[in-house]
């Protein structure tokens, strides 16, 4: 595909490059904040700008990856599935790093930021509880103190997940207002930052919000999609995979898996949830300090998402995804509850990998469409976000309430 700017929409070429000052992709993104939240975008951005620029910074947050995190994660080949399917399935394990997911890559990298900027805090926001776990853990490790906000009825929810926090010495704030879910704990997550910007940072756990943090948590997750190039290559006789899916939350994960092929001929699919479904059923709107694709009544009040997976619960999408749907660059499809539920118990059947939740929406996809929209004999590589031992209790009381129905 060649480089063009249409109606100055950039060109396939330049797409997952530098948004820029104001973090513009296309018609999305941007820095939509009150002008007190202003500085601090600004400080953040020219910090990790300088960062990012130092093979210094690089390398030591390489390390820390390699170390700590377990990096490179592998990617697996599944015999049994490709067999069963007609189609060569290729796993990026990110169920295989440190804390089980590819959530530390991000907040690794967030919490190096914050020493260089020479900030000793960092505050988090959480919905199920993932994310503030990795924050934790980034914190310990690097000897920062941790607040982390979280609707209070995820609070109630997830307990297991507030005390590993708590074990990690971070502080959980619960959050009493509005719908005291993800939605709220964001809010509140901002108003902290603002009013504690001097030995503070807001360490966000998606590609979304206001500018640079879209841009930023994609660079610092790029690090999947760049292993999984040449894992790929050494697998597919130099060629890039035909098709490279992700499960969509805030689209963090899709985000670092994709840029390491969009400038390939690869098909890019992010899978939401059915109850999530941002792209599918969300209209433009201003949320969080971002322009994007939103779910929203006719009023323009948001939606509460609906998953059985925590973590695809967010009632919008990174601004980058919204940008890459209208270009026609990446494609955006959803899967069921009860389909993610079967791809799960396939993929632990056939490979012996028990996936999170998250995950086994891009695999319920892919077990879909084989042989449909995945024409018979693709190459097809699946970002495994997380692993599942998170989800096994409840995917038993799925199982079970289902052979009663
Ligand atoms: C948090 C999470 C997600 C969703 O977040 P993205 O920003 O969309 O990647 C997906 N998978 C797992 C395992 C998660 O923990």
């Amino acid at each position: 595909m060649s480089a063009r700017a249409v109606n100055g929409v950039p060109g396939p070429s330049t797409l997952m490059g530098d948004p820029g000052p104001e973090g513009r992709f296309g018609d999305f993104g941007g820095r939509f904040v009150p002008e007190s939240l202003v500085p601090a975008c600004l400080e953040l951005d020219a910090a990790f700008r300088e960062a990012w620029a130092d093979p210094g910074f690089h390398l030591e947050f390489e390390q820390i990856l390699t170390e700590f995190g377990g990096r490179p994660t592998p990617v697996t080949r599944c015999l049994r599935l490709s067999e069963r399917l007609g189609v060569t399935v290729l796993l990026k394990r990110e169920d295989l790093a440190h804390t089980g997911s590819h959530k530390l890559n991000n907040v690794i990298g967030q919490a190096l930021l914050t020493q260089r900027m020479g900030k000793t805090k960092m505050i988090a926001e959480t919905g199920a509880g993932q994310h503030g776990v990795a924050s934790a853990t980034a914190a310990a490790l690097l000897g920062l103190e941790c607040t982390v906000f979280m609707g209070e009825v995820d609070v109630e929810r997830q307990s297991l997940n507030v005390f590993r926090m708590e074990l990690l010495g971070a502080t959980v704030r619960p959050v009493t207002s509005g719908s005291r879910t993800l939605k709220d704990a964001v809010n509140e997550a901002m108003r902290a930052w603002v009013s504690e910007v001097a030995d503070t940072h807001y360490c966000l756990g998606s590609v979304m919000g206001p500018h640079p943090f879209p841009y930023m948590v994609r660079e610092f997750q790029s690090i999947i999609g760049r292993e999984a190039r040449g894992q790929c290559a050494a697998l597919l006789d130099g060629a890039a995979p035909d098709l490279v899916v992700a499960c969509v939350g805030g689209g963090s994960n899709a985000a670092g898996i994709f840029s390491g092929f969009v400038d390939t001929s690869s098909r890019l699919v992010g899978v939401e949830a059915a109850g999530g479904s941002a792209i599918g059923t969300g209209i433009p709107g201003v949320l969080h300090g971002m322009k994007s694709q939103l779910l929203q009544d006719e009023e323009g009040q948001i939606k509460e998402a609906h998953s059985i997976s925590a973590g695809l619960d967010y009632p919008g999408i990174g601004p980058e995804h919204a940008h890459l749907a209208a270009t026609g660059r990446a494609e955006y499809t959803r899967a069921g509850d009860d389909e993610v539920i079967d791809a799960l118990c396939i993929l632990a059947e056939t490979e012996g990998i028990i996936c999170a939740l998250e995950s086994a929406h891009a695999l319920a996809w892919v077990l879909r469409e084989a042989g449909g929209a995945i024409p018979a004999g693709s190459s097809v590589l699946v970002n495994l976000s997380g692993r599942g031992d998170k989800d096994v209790a409840q995917v038993r009381e799925l199982l079970a309430a289902r052979t009663k129905r």
